[in-house]
């Protein structure tokens, strides 16, 4: 499938609630898509399962005149000049590609993944040039100073996550704790595919983007769909929750529409849009009665994955100690 600038703008037009596209907002991005001298987007994964990738790329409509793949769309419709896995080139001429975009300067490097620091950083080598292996510390290293933007897809990179939980002897850090750098997060494991898209066009489009304290947009982590601050938490604004529905306390897992706080949901603690923000893989938009196939609405209790704190001893406990 052939994707075009044209059809990118499409697929931002069609997704432009979940993107934070006003009508203003859509037209800054078509002009600044039609720009020859837009940013390049290098894509580097490191530590991780590649999970937020396939998640990208799982960012499937089956809605007829809709792009099919948000992966499709933006490896066609913006310069993205590498990624492991979606770009055309492979070896020396990606690599070199890669190279031609950082002596430019003009480019936003998106990282996936923790850095492994042990063993001099070997665990993950990101590609070899004349023979010599470079490891994904020493990339970190050397295209963070010079990117537009470093943005962490991923709660890896963006904190760390499961290469950096218990005592993993590759000594794996955020991308942030590696370089002491202040990065912008996309944190989930995986990565909502839509957020990943906001964070692109709102550096396209030169947008200042307000960051909480971790790091993540406000806009995406610290409110609810109506732009309220105290719709931030999952549990405030999900459709089990007993205070304001009056609905049942889950005793086992597979029960439909109870509220699974016994079970050990961690909904209370979490801040983000979840409940309306996974509508390409049939998630719920706010509003609609259908249940939606976030975590919660197939039955599963947030673990808390864009949470800094991913993955605590709790996080897959039946018993949630704050
Ligand atoms: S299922 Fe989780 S997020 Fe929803 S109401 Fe219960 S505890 Fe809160
Ligand atoms: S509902 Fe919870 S576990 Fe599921 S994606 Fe959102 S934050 Fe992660």
């Amino acid at each position: 499938m052939s994707i075009t600038r044209r059809s990118f703008f499409r697929y931002c037009t069609l997704s432009a609630a979940a993107l934070g596209l006003d009508a203003c907002g859509l037209r800054l991005l078509r002009e600044a898509l039609a720009n020859p001298a837009a940013p390049s987007v290098i894509w580097l994964i490191g530590s991780a399962c590649t999970g937020c990738s396939v998640s990208f790329l799982n960012r499937i409509s089956d809605k007829a005149g809709e792009p099919a793949d948000v992966a499709d769309v933006v490896a066609n419709a913006i310069n993205l000049v590498f990624h492991p896995t979606l770009m055309g080139s492979a070896g020396e001429t990606a690599v070199s590609a890669l190279k031609q975009a950082y002596n430019r300067g003009n480019y936003i490097l998106v990282l996936e993944g923790a850095v492994p620091t042990a063993f001099q950083g070997h665990p993950c080598v990101v590609w070899s040039y004349h023979g010599r292996e470079v490891t994904f510390q020493e990339a970190v290293q050397e295209l963070t100073p010079r990117a537009l933007q470093t943005v962490c897809v991923g709660t890896c990179a963006s904190f760390g996550g499961i290469p950096a939980a218990g005592s993993n002897p590759t000594r794996a850090m955020s991308v942030g704790q590696f370089t002491g750098r202040r990065t912008l997060n996309i944190s989930g494991c995986p990565a909502n595919p839509d957020w990943v898209v906001w964070a692109v066009v709102q550096l396209l489009l030169g947008n200042p983007v307000t960051l909480d304290a971790d790091g993540r947009p406000s806009a995406l982590y610290n409110t609810g769909f109506t732009g309220a601050a105290e719709d931030a938490i999952i549990h405030d604004k999900c459709p089990r929750n007993p205070g304001k529905t009056g609905t049942v306390l889950a005793e086992a897992f597979g029960e439909d529409g109870h509220c699974l706080e016994p079970l050990g949901c961690r909904g209370p603690f979490t801040k983000a849009r979840c409940n309306g923000a996974w509508n390409g893989i049939g998630g719920h938009a706010p509003g609609q009665a259908h249940p939606g196939h976030w975590c919660i609405g197939v039955n599963a209790p947030c673990h808390g994955c864009v949470e800094k704190s991913f993955p605590g001893p709790q996080s897959f406990s039946e018993t949630y100690i704050p």
